[in-house]
């Protein structure tokens, strides 16, 4: 793998894990982000009261090749068991807090991705508008970084809206494919409070209800002291307001919230909304990864394997694997 030099667009868990498999073959890669640092979806939100996830809660891990990676990251001290309360409020069909042990990275969900990142060449505030074929190989639009050598292969590890234009000239069947994924949106609350608020419970499934999940954020493990809490609108609620003002969207949330859980609402110290344009895959691909060796682009993400942490994980080291398998 000494001889191939791959661009990676998206330093997000899907786009880590390829990397990994593929730095640890031996190929020369760099990542592209379009953000300040490492994390995509599970990002964590720095403010002055406090770090907030304010995309992804916790994971879980059932595949043994994940567990096994899960437990590196909990001997690193990356990673530990959150052991929260969390039910479920509301009657109907709808989410069921799972049995097993949920896992979180510390002090946030993107230490995590900052320890699997390591020393991984990674050009940050890096949106790649386009992949361009050269007389050898591909160069990336929008870096305007220090010349780099072209790039034998290209992974796409972005939300699927984003992978497609990125795909259409050189990889039209991927970009095919890639488009029949749906994604939804997901409104994230963030808000303190100077007190604790009145319930025994950390985590919350909302069934029937504009909140789909909400979370005492301050109750994981390593976060420094505060209440602090993420609510997550439905993704379906969501959708129906995605342009609707930041500040409507966080009062109608907490109001909701205060409401489900018949407690007199109370003025945050705090608050602020991110809007997660495409927040999880609601029509996924049946595909763990795909590839096109002789284009030498491939692509992976969560859409590929399952709308989860650990989907994204499997789905950018079964394409890494893949790439090092075609060409090691
Ligand atoms: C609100 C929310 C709650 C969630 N809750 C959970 C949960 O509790 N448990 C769970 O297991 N999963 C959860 N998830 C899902 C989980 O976060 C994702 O499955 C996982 O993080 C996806 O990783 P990824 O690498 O596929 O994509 P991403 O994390 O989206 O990474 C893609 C990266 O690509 C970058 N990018 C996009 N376009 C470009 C471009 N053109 N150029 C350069 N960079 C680009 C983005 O900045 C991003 O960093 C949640 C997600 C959200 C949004």
């Amino acid at each position: 793998m000494n001889d191939q030099t791959i661009a990676i667009i998206g330093a997000g868990l899907s786009g880590l894990a390829c990397a990994r498999v593929l730095a640890d073959a031996g190929a020369h890669v760099t990542l592209f982000d379009k953000a300040r640092g490492a994390g995509g979806r599970m990002s964590t939100r720095r403010t002055e009261v406090g770090p907030f996830d304010h995309g992804a809660q916790y994971f879980t891990a059932r595949d043994p090749a994940f567990r096994a990676a899960v437990a590196e990251w909990q001997a690193a001290g990356v990673v530990a068991e959150w052991q929260g309360r969390i039910e479920r409020v509301g009657v109907g069909p709808g989410p069921e807090p799972s049995p097993g042990e949920r896992f979180v990275g510390t002090p946030g969900m993107s230490a995590l991705l900052r320890h699997i990142a390591g020393e991984l060449p990674v050009c940050f505030e890096t949106q790649v508008t386009d992949i361009r074929r050269v007389e050898d190989g591909y160069r990336l639009d929008e870096y305007d970084g220090p010349p780099l050598r072209p790039f034998t292969q290209v992974v796409v590890a972005v939300p699927t809206p984003q992978a497609v234009p990125l795909l259409t000239t050189h990889a039209p069947a991927l970009a095919g494919r890639v488009a029949q994924a749906e994604m939804a949106p997901c409104f994230s609350v963030m808000a303190a409070f100077d007190a604790p608020l009145p319930t025994p419970l950390d985590g919350i499934f909302f069934v029937g209800h504009p909140i789909g999940w909400a979370a005492r954020d301050s109750s994981k493990p390593g976060r420094p002291a505060g209440e602090r809490w993420v609510i997550h609108g439905h993704w379906g609620w969501s959708a129906e307001h995605l342009n609707d003002p930041p500040e409507q969207i966080a009062q109608a949330l907490l109001a909701a919230f205060f409401s489900a859980l018949e407690m007199a609402p109370r003025a945050p110290t705090f608050v602020a909304t991110h809007r997660w344009r495409y927040a999880l895959p609601t029509i996924p691909l049946a595909e763990d990864y795909l590839y096109d060796p002789a284009a030498g682009i491939g692509v992976c993400g969560d859409a590929c394997n399952g709308p989860r942490v650990e989907g994204a994980w499997l789905s950018g080291t079964a394409l890494g694997r893949a790439i090092v398998a075609a060409r090691g």
